[in-house]
């Protein structure tokens, strides 16, 4: 019998949107790329796969709609009428959207229309901030009364929960801190709210030395502040659980892996194409592969070969990010640091942090 811990998540995003009104400071978003253009072919070929995913081994969490501003996209509010995204909301538990929230425009439109389209439905917002304007009382205060305003148009559609996204460069790698993140992990606003760290680099591509350098200072500074929650509730290992929730993503026809080694890298290279025909036995097999092709890498490499975290970073995709960044070095940080106990990892946002 498998428990609801072992089933796996399993989240698809569609990188459909185009077009921004905003001009966020660590936007990493080519937003004039994506059109929603998705052919009847796909569209099947994406509901198909998600039907093929047996419920008793993974459970349809989320889907998003992305990358760009869901209210300024030129596309952000027809998406809702594509018959994808109509198969999708009727598949999945929740539908997640980008939303800068930096004026009231455009709420109001998108209240009626995801009622009209998805009544009854769960709603999330993916808030991009930074981690200084999260320290400013006049910023938050204006986010939660949108987030307030928001909520209350919204009649039988519920307003699942906010997740404040930061990308983890440039200022915000630089003030990330044990503290900042415990400090972070405690804002709750006027829906449940939840803390989503991503790497943007990895969009600019890794083939520029000034990009990989970047990378690796963030990861570093990253990887420190998350050491400083060891033997906290709110301690994350570093790399996924074997259960942790596979990541798909749809952009250009395309189905890509998405690999995740601290936290979200969104890769579109050919390593992680999923080709067709995409069933759920192929994700796994894909997810599979990444394991065997990392331990083969790790049992040679001379850094990871002795170190005790060698199954978990195989299980991440720890490997290709070393590979990719020609790193000579542990890229996590955590080599042989037994006292950083990968199963202690909880999901935890209880008023006392600290473990018993
Ligand atoms: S809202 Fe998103 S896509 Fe638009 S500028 Fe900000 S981060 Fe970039
Ligand atoms: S040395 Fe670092 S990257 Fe290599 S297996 Fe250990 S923790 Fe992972």
């Amino acid at each position: 019998m498998i428990s609801p811990e072992e089933v796996m998540g399993c989240n698809l995003t569609l990188e459909v949107l185009r077009g921004c009104d905003y001009y966020c400071s660590d936007c990493t978003v080519d937003k004039g790329a994506e059109t929603l253009d998705i052919s009847d072919e796909d569209t099947k070929d994406i509901l198909s796969l998600i039907d093929d995913f047996d419920e008793r081994f993974y459970k349809k969490l989320e889907f998003t709609i992305g990358p760009t501003d869901f209210i300024s996209a030129d596309n952000g509010l027809s998406s809702l009428d594509h018959p994808l995204i109509k198969g999708l909301n009727e598949r999945y538990i929740s539908m997640v959207i980008p939303l800068v929230m930096l004026n009231d425009r455009g709420l109001d439109t998108l209240a009626a229309k995801l009622e009209e389209s998805m009544p009854g439905g769960n709603v999330v917002i993916n808030v991009p901030v930074t981690l200084k304007n999260m320290r400013n009382d006049k910023y938050r205060a204006m986010l939660d009364k949108r987030i307030l305003y928001f909520k209350g148009m919204l009649r039988t559609v519920k307003l699942h929960h906010v997740n404040l996204n930061v990308n983890v460069m440039l200022g915000n790698a630089e003030r990330i801190t044990a503290d900042e993140d415990r400090y972070l992990q405690g804002l709750q606003f006027s829906a449940k709210t939840a803390i989503e760290y991503a790497f943007g680099h990895s969009r600019k591509g890794l083939n520029n030395i000034l990009t990989t350098e970047e990378l690796k200072r963030d990861i570093a500074l990253y990887s420190a502040a998350v050491r400083g929650l060891a033997d906290t509730k709110l301690n994350k290992f570093l790399v996924p659980r074997t259960y942790d929730a596979i990541e798909l993503v749809f952009r250009n026809s395309k189905l890509y892996y998405l690999p995740i080694v601290f936290e979200r890298f969104p890769m579109f290279i050919p390593e992680f194409e999923i080709p067709k025909p995409w069933t759920a036995d192929k994700v796994a097999e894909f997810k599979e592969k990444v394991v065997t092709d990392n331990l083969i890498y790790f049992s040679e490499n001379k850094v990871c070969s002795n170190c005790c975290f060698l199954p978990n970073c195989a299980r991440g995709d720890v490997q290709t990010m070393t590979r990719m960044l020609s790193f000579d070095n542990c890229l996590i940080g955590m080599k042989n640091r037994w006292d950083l106990d990968p199963f202690s990892y909880v999901y935890g946002r209880d008023s006392d942090n600290e473990l018993e």
